[in-house]
């Protein structure tokens, strides 16, 4: 029996990835540039990202950085205001806020992130690739000259990537460590500081990596937002799209059957001159006609080519647009749908939350531990005591003393050898002290106080506490250690003693 023969329309095309051959070896991609008018909306965006990039670690807000992500002190200030290692739930709530945040604008404006905005698209186009096209010359043009590409330009073209990588990797320090540190490593010997020059060539070292050699490949194979994109696109997002009615059945070159589906109404041919000066200028290597695709990074470079070859054919421009693949079809816009509300009102609920959380935010926080050991003992002076060690945040940025106290039954008092206690900005330390009570007011078991905290004669804050004494059940260790305000970090590395500059 003769084997059936092959459908056209459902056999599946070989696929490798865009920057694989088959055999699979690199398939090195080097895009023609395409002018136009995305091509120079996104030029002028990407410079400005560039210079505001470079700028933000220089920028101060009164006299704290604009942004400074401190690791190793655990201290983040962000736009001039510093989340303590204590804000964990603001700096969650913060976090949440900035996935939503992407979440909403993918749903509404497809990958516009990756396209126009990432560190890794800006640089890539419209850094590291023109100096590798004013060096090596544009793919595909002739009579260049015969420096351009020569093992020299090379070499020049790497020389210039070294001292690009250089300045990016600072930059990107400049963040972590702050331009004031950064500048005493630089005029530094490295001697002086072999740990933090390693970091500086470590960092200088992975960016020639990726914009070197890896290339397109991080956002392919290693950035997982690619990846997520189906569940966050839908079909009314905005996308750049192939109109495959419009273009269908392709001219000129052979037809890709397997790829092609004909329109109803089918004419004899489409726009789709089969040129492929889409495919020859998308810097991941893919195809736009073979529709939605995961490398598509939505730079809308074969919009600009593909404008450029319909207007020499005198056809109309966007036979590629960005458009939702339900436009595509023919269906209503809707901007308003379940993800986009529900997205909407996370967003919102986390701001207030957010807002709310800082709202609560004094000059100082306090927690109340109870100290291990005996819940509480008596003291030479036959009082009931209990230890504690009370944690004091203190989130001024100047040095500040406060007083703690006790309030909430008569003739309690705090016991501490320090007290008040003096802070430095942004320091936390926690101070052993013993609260204590008179016998006879445990008669009815244990009493709820609170721990007062004062700046002067004002009072910033107070946390409740349970005492136990002769008369009420045994606590248990966590306990007391539950009053706590939203916000305040009680894991138990937080319940050791420390302090943090
Ligand atoms: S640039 Fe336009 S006309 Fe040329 S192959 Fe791509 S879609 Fe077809
Ligand atoms: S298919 Fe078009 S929009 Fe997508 S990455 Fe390639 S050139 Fe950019």
């Amino acid at each position: 029996m003769p084997a059936a023969a092959e459908n056209p329309n459902t056999a599946t095309p070989p696929s490798v990835l865009s920057t694989l051959n088959e055999d699979g070896s690199r398939r090195w991609i080097s895009p023609r540039p395409s002018p136009g008018k995305w091509l120079s909306a996104r030029r002028a965006v990407a410079y400005l990202l560039i210079a505001i990039f470079t700028l933000i670690p220089y920028i101060r807000v009164g006299d704290k950085p604009l942004v400074l992500l401190d690791l190793a002190t655990r201290h983040f200030t962000i736009l001039g205001y510093t989340f303590l290692p204590t804000d964990t739930l603001l700096l969650a709530l913060f976090g949440v806020g900035v996935f939503i945040s992407i979440f909403l604008t993918t749903a509404l404006l497809g990958r516009v992130w990756c396209g126009w905005m990432c560190p890794q698209t800006v640089y890539m186009e419209f850094v590291f690739r023109p100096i590798e096209r004013l060096l090596e010359g544009i793919p595909g043009r002739k009579n260049q000259g015969d420096f351009k590409g020569s093992p020299l330009a090379k070499t020049i073209k790497f020389g210039i990537y070294f001292f690009v990588a250089c300045f990016l990797a600072h930059t990107f320090l400049a963040y972590f460590v702050g331009v004031d540190r950064l500048r005493e490593w630089v005029t530094r010997s490295p001697f002086e500081h072999p740990a933090s020059f390693l970091i500086m060539a470590s960092v200088t070292a992975l960016m020639l990596f990726d914009f070197g050699f890896f290339r397109e490949q991080t956002c392919i194979v290693a950035c997982p937002y690619g990846r997520f994109q189906s569940v966050m696109l839908d079909r009314q997002s905005l996308i750049v799209s192939y109109d495959r009615v419009r273009g269908e059945p392709r001219r000129g070159a052979k037809r890709d059957l397997a790829l092609t589906v004909l329109p109803a109404d089918t004419r004899a041919e489409g726009d789709c001159v089969s040129c492929n000066m889409c495919v020859t200028t998308c810097p991941t290597g893919i195809d736009i006609r073979n529709g939605l695709q995961m490398e598509c990074i939505h730079c809308a470079q074969c919009i600009d080519a593909c404008d450029a070859v319909m207007a020499k054919l005198k056809r109309p421009l966007g036979l590629i647009r960005y458009a939702s693949q339900a436009a595509l079809a023919g269906e209503p816009r809707k901007r308003i749908r379940a993800r986009t509300v529900i997205y909407t009102l996370v967003l919102m609920i986390v701001a207030t939350a957010f807002t709310l959380v800082l709202g609560l935010k004094g000059p100082v926080d306090v927690t109340v531990l109870r100290s291990r050991g005996a819940p509480f003992v008596e003291t030479d002076d036959h009082l009931i005591g209990n230890n504690v060690k009370v944690k004091l945040v203190n989130r001024l940025d100047a040095a500040a003393e406060y007083s703690l106290a006790v309030a909430g039954t008569q003739g309690a008092t705090l016991r501490s050898q320090e007290n008040p206690v003096r802070l430095a900005p942004g320091e936390t330390k926690t101070v052993p002290a013993m609260i204590v009570a008179p016998r006879s007011a445990f008669a009815g078991g244990g009493i709820d106080v609170r721990v007062t905290v004062a700046k002067g004669a004002e009072q910033l804050d107070s946390e409740p506490f349970r005492l136990v004494g002769p008369g009420g059940p045994a606590p248990t260790q966590d306990h007391d250690a539950d009053h706590h305000k939203p916000g305040d970090d009680h894991t138990p590395d937080a319940k050791e003693e420390h302090r943090d500059h």
